[in-house]
C-alpha cells in the first residue's frame, strides 16, 4: 500500500455489526475518504420505491442478498463517479460473493487509473455482534443514514433519539431486529470463507483488525494496520 501513485481501495469485510459502517464514517469524517455502503444505497432504493427498490425489497426484508448484477452495477457506477477525488476509497459491505468480487476486481484492474486493493477483515465474536446490532440506531434521513450505537460513548448521539448531523429522528433498522440479524449472520458465514480463499488465490492483500474493542481503539488499530499516519484521526 506504499505506492503513492495508486489510489487505495479498501474492501471492508466482516459480519454485520463488526464496525465496518462506523469505521467508514470515521474515515470519511476525519480523513475525507470516499465511502460507498451498498446497504445504504439499497435501502434508499427501497424507500424511494424505484424499480430496483421494488426488485430487492423482499431480499432486504428477509436478510438475504440482493442479486450480484444489481450490486456490481451499483459499485461500478459509483466508482466511475468518484474518479480522482479521494486519497482512500472504502467499499463497505461489498463484495459479498465471489461473483461480486470478480466483477469489482476486474473493473478495478481494467481502469487506466491505478488502484491498489486491500481487504480489511473485521473480526468480532458472534455474541458481541448480536448485542451491537440490536443496540444500533440509524438516522432515518436516507440522505444521511448516520449510524449510532447505544453501547459506545463515541458512537452515542449527543441528544437521545436525534441525529447529531442533520437533526432527524433515529430509528432501528428493520433488519437489525434479532430474528433478521441471525439470518444475516448466517448468510455472511456462508460466503465468508470462500471469499477469503478467493482473495488469497488472487493475491489480494488482506489485513485483519480485531473489532471486539471500543470503536476508537478499532480505528487506531485499523490506521496502524493500513500504515496510515494522520494527526486528524483524533477528534
Ligand atoms: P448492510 O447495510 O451492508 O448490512 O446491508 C443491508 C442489506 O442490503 C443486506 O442484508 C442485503 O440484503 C443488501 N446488500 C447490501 N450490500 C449487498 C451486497 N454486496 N450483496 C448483496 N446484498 C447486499
Amino acid at each position: 500500500m506504499s505506492d503513492l501513485s495508486c489510489t487505495p481501495v479498501y474492501l471492508f469485510f466482516g459480519p454485520p455489526g463488526s464496525g465496518k459502517g462506523s469505521i467508514s464514517q470515521m474515515c470519511k469524517d476525519r480523513l475525507k475518504w470516499a465511502h460507498l455502503s451498498t446497504g445504504s444505497v439499497c435501502r434508499k432504493h427501497v424507500s424511494e420505491g424505484t424499480q430496483i427498490g421494488n426488485q430487492i425489497d423482499f431480499a432486504m426484508k428477509s436478510g438475504k442478498l440482493v442479486s450480484d448484477s444489481v450490486i456490481i452495477d451499483m459499485v461500478v457506477e459509483w466508482l466511475k463517479s468518484k474518479d480522482a477525488v479521494a486519497s482512500g476509497i472504502i467499499l463497505d459491505g461489498s463484495p459479498r460473493t465471489i461473483a461480486q468480487a470478480e466483477g469489482i476486481l476486474d473493473y478495478l484492474g481494467s481502469e487506466a487509473k491505478h488502484y491498489c486493493v486491500c481487504v480489511v477483515n473485521f473480526d468480532v465474536n458472534q455474541a458481541e455482534l448480536i448485542r451491537r446490532l440490536t443496540s444500533r440506531r440509524v438516522c432515518e434521513n436516507k440522505e444521511c443514514e448516520y449510524v449510532y450505537s447505544l453501547l459506545d460513548e463515541v458512537l452515542r448521539p449527543k441528544i437521545d433519539g436525534v441525529c447529531d448531523k442533520c437533526g432527524s429522528r433515529l430509528v432501528q433498522r428493520n433488519d437489525d431486529k434479532e430474528d433478521v440479524v441471525k439470518a444475516r449472520l448466517a448468510v455472511y458465514e456462508k460466503h465468508a470463507q470462500e471469499l477469503l480463499n478467493f482473495y488469497k488465490q488472487r493475491e489480494v492483500v488482506i489485513i485483519s483488525v480485531s473489532a471486539n474493542l471500543p470503536i476508537e481503539e478499532v480505528f487506531e488499530n485499523f490506521l496502524k494496520e493500513v500504515g496510515f499516519c494522520c494527526d486528524t484521526h483524533k477528534k
